[in-house]
C-alpha cells in the first residue's frame, strides 16, 4: 500500500509552498557547465567574510566537540553594548528567519490573525501558515507597504503584524513618521515585528531606527541579521530586540542550541570589524548607482531601492530573460512567487559583477 504522507500532514502544512531559494553557484555550475558564474540572487555580501571572522572560526572550530553556549552570553553582551539595550532584551536565532518563526510559534494560533503586506518577504507567509492563524495580506501601494491598509486589516483577533523595512523583494521602505503614526494608532497589545535585515545599507534620512522606537513602543520586536551586510549568510545568525517579557517568551519556544558555536564566534568577530562593514556599504552605494544607471540606460522600469538589491522589469518575458541570463553565467532571482511575474531581482555585486550583469542583460532583452 502506498501511503500519502502529504495528506497525513496537518492541513496548514499541506497548503505550504516550499521556500524557493536563489540558485546556489555550485548547482548552476553543475547544470550549465559554466566556469565563470556571477551570483546576484541572494543579497549576499559580495566581498565574502571578514578576515577577523575567518580567524574566529578557526579558533572556535577547535572546540566544536562542545555544545554552544545556549544563551550566547558573549555575543549578547557585545550586541547589548553596541545597541545600548539590556542583554535580557535580546533573542538570538539561527538566522533572523528563526526569530520571525519564533514570534509566530509563540503568539499565533488557530483563531488568531496576522497581518503583512502584499509583496512582503515570503517568510512571514510561511510562518503564519504553519501556525494555523489567518493570514491577512494588506494591499501594497506603488509596491510599498501601505501602513494605513495594514492598520485597517487588524482587528481583535490580530496578534502579530510583520513589516519588512526595507522590504525584500521590492527594496523600498516606510519612513519614520508613517511608522510612528502606525504604532500610535495600533492596539498596543499587537506585536509588530519590524524586520530590519538590510538596515545597515539604508542611506536615507527619514529611515526609522527600530531600536530607538522600541524604547517607546513595547510591542515592537526589531529583527536584524548577520546574513547580509556582515557577510555571514552561510552561518545563520540573527537576533531580535524586544521587551524583556517578549524575549522571555521567545526563549521558551526556541531550540536550546539554535545558534552554533562557530556562528556565535563569527558574529562577535563580525561586529568588531567596522572596516569590513564600511566596505560592504561603500561597495553597495557605488554598485546601486551603477545598476540604477545601467537599467535606466536600457530603458527598463525599476522599483527604487534602499537595500542591496534592485527589482526591475526586463520588458519581455521575465522567466525567459532569467533563463537567458543563467545561460550567460549570471544568476538573478525570479520573483513570480511574489506575484511579480514581470520582474526580476538582482543583488548588488562587485563593480565587475554588476557590469557583467548589465552587459548580458543588454544582450538578452
Ligand atoms: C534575507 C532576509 C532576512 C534574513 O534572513 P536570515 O535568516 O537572517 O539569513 C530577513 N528578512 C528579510 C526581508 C530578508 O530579505
Amino acid at each position: 500500500m502506498v501511503i500519502d504522507w502529504v495528506a497525513r500532514a496537518r492541513a496548514e502544512v499541506q497548503r505550504i509552498m516550499p521556500y524557493q531559494a536563489g540558485k546556489p553557484i555550485e548547482e548552476a555550475r553543475r547544470e550549465l557547465g559554466l566556469e565563470r558564474l556571477v551570483k546576484l540572487a541572494s543579497n549576499e555580501n559580495p566581498h565574502g567574510p571578514s578576515d577577523k571572522v575567518l580567524e574566529a572560526l578557526q579558533k572556535s572550530a577547535l572546540a566544536c566537540n562542545r555544545y554552544p553556549d545556549s544563551n550566547g552570553y558573549y555575543l549578547k553582551q557585545r550586541l547589548a553594548q553596541q545597541l545600548s539595550v539590556d542583554p535580557a532584551m535580546l533573542t538570538l536565532g539561527n538566522g533572523s528567519n528563526d526569530v520571525l518563526e519564533l514570534v509566530a510559534s509563540a503568539y499565533l494560533d488557530r483563531g488568531a490573525s496576522a497581518v503583512y503586506s502584499e509583496y512582503a518577504f515570503v517568510v512571514y507567509s510561511l510562518a503564519v501558515q504553519r501556525s494555523g492563524a489567518e493570514a491577512r495580506v494588506a494591499p501594497a501601494k506603488d509596491y510599498c507597504h501601505d501602513l494605513d491598509a495594514m492598520l485597517a486589516a487588524t482587528d481583535a483577533s490580530t496578534r502579530v503584524v510583520y513589516i519588512a523595512n526595507p522590504n525584500n523583494p521590492t527594496g523600498n521602505y516606510v519612513c519614520e513618521s508613517a511608522l510612528r503614526a502606525f504604532l500610535q494608532a495600533l492596539d498596543p497589545g499587537i506585536i509588530v515585528v519590524l524586520d530590519e535585515a538590510y538596515c545597515e545599507y539604508v542611506q536615507v534620512g527619514d529611515y526609522p531606527d527600530g531600536i530607538a522606537l522600541q524604547r517607546e513602543f513595547a510591542n515592537l520586536v526589531v529583527t536584524r541579521t548577520f546574513s547580509k551586510a556582515y557577510g555571514l549568510g552561510g552561518l545563520r545568525v540573527g537576533f531580535a530586540v524586544s521587551d524583556r517579557g517578549i524575549a522571555d517568551v521567545l526563549n521558551r519556544v526556541r531550540e536550546p542550541f539554535n545558534v552554533s558555536s562557530l556562528s556565535l564566534a563569527a558574529a562577535e568577530a563580525a561586529l568588531n570589524d567596522h572596516e569590513h562593514l564600511a566596505q560592504a556599504i561603500a561597495t553597495n552605494n557605488a554598485g546601486m548607482q551603477q545598476l540604477a544607471d545601467g537599467l535606466d540606460a536600457l530603458g527598463l522600469k525599476r522599483i527604487p531601492s534602499v537595500a542591496n538589491f534592485i527589482t526591475f522589469e526586463p520588458g519581455r518575458d521575465a522567466a525567459a530573460v532569467n533563463q537567458a541570463l543563467l545561460q550567460a553565467g549570471v544568476i538573478v532571482r525570479p520573483v513570480a512567487n511574489y506575484n511579480l511575474p514581470l520582474h526580476l531581482r538582482a543583488s548588488v555585486g562587485l563593480a565587475e559583477e554588476n557590469a557583467l550583469f548589465l552587459e548580458k542583460l543588454a544582450l538578452v532583452i
